[in-house]
């Protein structure tokens, strides 16, 4: 079987959302980070990068006079030597009539040497000036670099053989700004593949949970995802399994409540289906078919009052069914509910007797609570028949609660049975329900449909009450039914 799964689109993934998230935050640190930076180098320490220019200018004539002078006494071409010069600087070696002797570095039009052997004469040993179409160097301000010179003449027993003029281009802030975008490109590029990477495997387990989730279907409600983790997707998974738990035992309930309803209802149908095969096969006499279609009458009572239940029952689950709200009196109830039930006693050889039966008043619906009561007080009478001989119906109150207690001498219930006596179809003694032999016999044994009691707790908590049951073996069982009274106005 395929799965539908349904696609995230890309933008909306928590994975690319938490990437994006970060990438802004990390983007706004280093802009942040970035423009301090570039303020303190531009407005605070602009004295820190002129000095380090100079130093730089100092270092590099030293290392050039150094190559030059020997050359230069030994009349050999400077052209011919190899230099390190690096790429912003200019380098001038003069002649004392100032005729090029050796040009290298940044290139340099005529009208700037000009200028420079211009700067020369009047004997500037250090200047700035402004360099126009230095092609390599970066063109941030109109292809404009401003460069700083240092001039220096070389002596020969005091007398000049050269002059060297060496240019530095100023470390230009915007220069700096090009390097720190750059690497914060770089950087938010490293961070957006890592933090791809990380929100894809901090998200891993909603990855395997929604994968779990896909392939779990109604038929398969036995996975979990135990997930391994004390974090909050490990929280989570555990409330999924804690959900999925609940889902298989209401699906199971479901499931037990549908075949009990079936198996039930299949009794009395093959009842009535041998019934009719008997009489359909060979005549009769009018007798006999009297008692075939009371037979199949009787059956035919049994699966009507299953049927009405489990619609009930039905109808409970799914929280459609609404009770009148009305006031009513339980002594009402309680009377009613006896007398209906007297010929049933009488019939089971049991003496149904009521105590106490003040005016308790409760707000409910009084059509469903006699239900209730009958439900149990029918159950006493059935199951004392042949055991004991006494059922007693009374009312107490106790605090805000109005008490019904049906007691009983039968053969009361097995502490085992307790909790499971309100579940449907539950019976203590499976082999009580009516044989085929019983129904054919007309003797009626105790067993019904196993739906009594659960009617009766649903009821009871509808009315926001509760049925108790005390029981002894062998001595009877206490039925207790609390519901709460209409607060009296006093
Ligand atoms: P049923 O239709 O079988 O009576 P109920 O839901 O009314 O179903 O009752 C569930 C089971 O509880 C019964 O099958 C019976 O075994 C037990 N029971 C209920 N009331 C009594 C009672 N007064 N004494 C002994 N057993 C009882």
């Amino acid at each position: 079987m395929k799965y539908q799964t349904t696609r995230v689109p890309f933008f909306s993934s928590v994975r690319v959302r938490l990437t994006l998230w970060y990438l802004a935050i990390i983007s706004f640190i280093l802009f942040l980070f970035g423009g301090s930076l570039y303020a303190t180098q531009t407005f605070l320490s602009p004295s820190t990068a002129e000095s380090r220019v100079e130093t730089q200018l100092y270092q590099d004539t030293q290392y050039l006079r150094e190559t030059y002078k020997p050359l230069l006494l030994q009349h050999i071409s400077p052209l011919s030597q190899q230099l390190k010069i690096s790429q912003n600087e200019v380098v001038l070696l003069l002649r004392p009539d100032h005729t090029i002797l050796d040009k290298r570095g940044t290139p340099l039009p005529t009208d700037t040497i000009k200028l420079l052997q211009e700067r020369v004469d009047s004997n500037q040993a250090l200047f700035d000036l402004s360099l126009s179409q230095l092609s390599h160097t970066g063109n941030w301000q109109g292809n404009t670099s401003t460069y700083r010179f240092l001039v220096t003449p070389l002596l020969e027993h005091d007398a000049r053989i050269a002059t060297l003029v060496l240019g530095q281009a100023k470390e230009h802030p915007i220069q700096l700004m090009s390097i720190w975008l750059f690497h914060a490109t770089m950087g938010l590029l490293v961070a957006a593949i890592g933090g791809y990477w990380l929100a894809g495997k901090a998200l891993q387990p909603v990855k395997m949970i929604t994968r779990t989730a896909n392939e779990i279907n109604a038929t398969d409600l036995r996975r979990r995802l135990h997930l391994p983790r004390r974090d909050e997707f490990g929280e989570l998974a555990a409330t999924f399994d804690q959900m999925l738990a609940r889902l298989e035992a209401a699906f199971k309930r479901q499931n037990q409540f549908a075949a009990d309803a079936s198996h039930e209802l299949r009794t009395p149908l093959t009842i009535i289906n041998l019934e009719i095969n008997q009489a359909l096969t060979q005549s009769q006499t009018p007798e006999v078919y009297r008692n075939t279609l009371e037979r199949i009458q009787a059956e035919n009572e049994q699966m009507t009052s299953i049927v009405n239940s489990l619609l009930l029952l039905a109808r409970a689950d799914t929280g459609e069914f609404t009770f009148y709200k009305e006031e009513v009196d339980l002594s009402d109830i309680a009377l009613a509910s006896v007398e209906r039930l007297l010929p049933l006693a009488q019939q089971h050889k049991i003496n149904l007797a009521t105590g106490d039966l003040p005016e308790l008043l409760v707000e409910g619906d009084s059509e469903h609570l006699s239900r209730m009561l009958m439900n149990i007080v029918e159950n006493a009478i059935k199951y004392t028949s042949g055991v004991g001989t006494h059922v007693y119906v009374e009312l107490t109150v106790e605090k805000a609660w109005g008490i019904i207690r049906v007691q009983d001498d039968g053969p009361g219930i097995d502490n085992d049975h307790l909790p499971y006596l309100f579940d449907r179809f539950y019976r203590v003694d499976k082999a009580r329900t009516r044989s085929q032999e019983e129904r054919q016999t007309h003797v009626i044994q105790p067993g019904g449909t196993g739906l009594g009691l659960s009617i009766a707790q649903w009821i009871a908590h509808s009315h926001g009450g509760e049925v108790y049951i005390q029981s002894t073996p062998g001595e009877g069982s206490l039925f207790e039914v609390r519901l709460p009274l209409i607060a009296q106005v006093v």
